[in-house]
């Protein structure tokens, strides 16, 4: 079935677009939420597994200490207040993913809450309000087989792994995002992207979208324009990375113009976001009114951390983001413009690192921008995803610097890397990349070129020097571009002077 859209630019003419976003975190404790199991990812299946974490009668769960010092650090990242006191609350609902039939979150008692975050797009600022940052476990794993889609409906049999379930997680929730208009899917991303940077830099997650560490829902709902009442909103699932978090607002913005347009009403759903076409499609009815019957969990002593506690987890945060980037911009010199376009990619760190490794900051910002950003793009992944390290960038850097190669030649040595050929040293020399920049050979090279253009040589002879260019083109084109520009220049300079 294809849905009908509405052009963007009509959507934006009618309709004033509302974000709201949770995102799953998975926390790097080395245990589990509640019980004594390594949380680390993967493993035979059913082996990260204890009566806790199974759920079997009377089986004790106890709060993990480092997770709860993880939650209260986002929480003060998020400038969120944290619960003098707070409890864990039981969830029902009955999924074979979840053996205990219910899983241990918090209801109205969140650890963290009110924050925010300050969000750039273009240079503009958008404060995304955290409405709540809450504790809970995570579920099993599923598994259908025989079914066509890997879906339940048509499978044969269904596997369950229980490694995951009660591995912490932290769910943040944002309160309705009103006022981003055109840049609603770019906000969006940017949030997502700013959190991700913000879970990396305090260390408390992998964060990694492509397993799943960081998981995103998107809600979206649309109201007619100047209205100051929210529509009817859609809950996109598990959005796995910035991309196509900005995609699957677009479209679902798209998709309800349509329905809107149409005159008929936004179902309230979840909805399953589709990776290869970019497209959602119909998930299950959800109700605000969800009955869950959330009580108090009566196994679990409240949470109840000492202010001089969280005093102490606030002295322990990393730089703000926001403030982190202005030092790191006067640092690299970077014009407002040229740091604008490194955040939008999501290279801050990479160019961080590549510096690090010794490269000039302009040239790692040359590298990751255009070069491996184009790549990311062409593949169509996360440029972290790529496969080349900010070591590896440096190296390459290294040998432009050295004069062995040239930033053409460069560009082939990306290749080598991205085809797994091994160190940017070792693809010049498989690859036979080297400049030559060996005058016996060079000299030769202009000569020929001399020869084979008595005219340009004779308007270089007269002073033209801009000539120069197409006597430079042709040696290049004889040395198959393996060689040093600069110098050929110069033998030709001397050789016609
Ligand atoms: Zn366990």
């Amino acid at each position: 079935m294809t849905e009908t859209l509405v052009p963007f630019e009509d959507v934006l003419a009618a309709y004033d677009p509302a974000l709201g976003l949770e995102v799953h975190v998975e926390l790097n404790t080395a245990t589990k939420m509640f019980c004594g199991c390594p949380a680390a990812f993967g493993g035979e299946p059913n082996t990260h597994v204890c009566p806790t974490c199974l759920g079997l009668p009377g089986a004790m769960p106890v709060v993990n200490g480092k997770a709860v010092e993880s939650a209260i650090r986002i929480g003060l990242a998020l400038n969120c207040d944290i619960a003098e006191w707070c409890r864990f609350a039981r969830k029902n609902s009955f999924y074979p993913d979840m053996p205990k039939n219910f899983q241990t979150s918090q209801y109205d008692e969140p650890i963290a809450f009110d924050g925010y975050m300050d969000v750039e797009v273009d240079g503009e600022t958008f404060r995304v309000e955290i409405e709540r940052a809450h504790m809970e476990e995570d579920t099993g794993k599923s598994t259908h087989v025989g079914g066509a889609t890997g879906r339940i409906h048509g499978a044969d049999y269904s596997l369950v792994d229980y490694n995951r379930a009660g591995i912490p997680l932290i769910e943040i929730v944002t309160r309705p995002i009103l006022g981003a208009g055109e840049k609603a899917p770019a906000v969006a991303r940017a949030y997502v992207q700013q959190l991700r940077d913000l879970i990396v830099a305090l260390g408390v997650s992998e964060a990694r979208m492509d397993q799943g560490n960081l998981r995103a829902d998107v809600n979206l709902s649309l109201s007619p324009k100047g209205s100051d009442v929210l529509g009817t909103r859609t809950e996109t699932k598990n959005v796995n990375s910035f991309r196509s978090v900005e995609r699957a607002v677009r479209f679902e913005m798209q998709r309800h113009a349509a329905i809107l347009d149409a005159g008929e009403a936004i179902f309230q759903e979840t909805r399953h976001w589709h990776e290869d076409t970019g497209i959602t499609t119909s998930g299950r009815p959800k109700s605000d009114a969800d009955d869950y019957r959330y009580f108090p969990e009566p196994d679990l002593v409240p949470v109840a951390p000492s202010r001089e506690w969280v005093e102490e987890l606030r002295g322990t945060l990393p730089e703000n983001p926001v403030e982190r980037r202005a030092r790191l911009q006067e640092a690299w010199g970077f014009t407002d413009l040229e740091m604008r376009d490194v955040v939008a990619a999501g290279v801050v760190e990479a160019i961080e690192e590549t510096v690090a490794e010794g490269a000039a900051p302009q040239a790692a910002r040359k590298w990751w921008l255009s070069e491996l950003s184009r790549r990311a793009n062409d593949a169509g992944v996360e440029i972290t995803e790529l496969g080349v390290t900010p070591a590896q960038v440096a190296a390459v850097q290294k040998l432009v610097d050295d004069k062995v190669v040239n930033d053409k030649l460069a560009r082939q040595v990306f290749d080598g890397l991205l085809a797994g050929e091994g160190t940017p040293a070792e693809i010049v020399e498989k690859r036979g990349l080297a400049v030559v920049s060996d005058d016996g050979a060079l000299s030769t090279a202009v000569d020929n070129a001399i020869a084979a253009n008595p005219d340009v040589a004779d308007k270089i002879r007269d002073g033209k020097v801009a000539a120069a260019g197409a006597l430079i083109g042709a040696v290049m084109k004889e040395m198959r571009g393996q060689a040093d520009a600069a110098r050929v220049r110069e033998l030709i300079l001397e050789k016609l002077s």
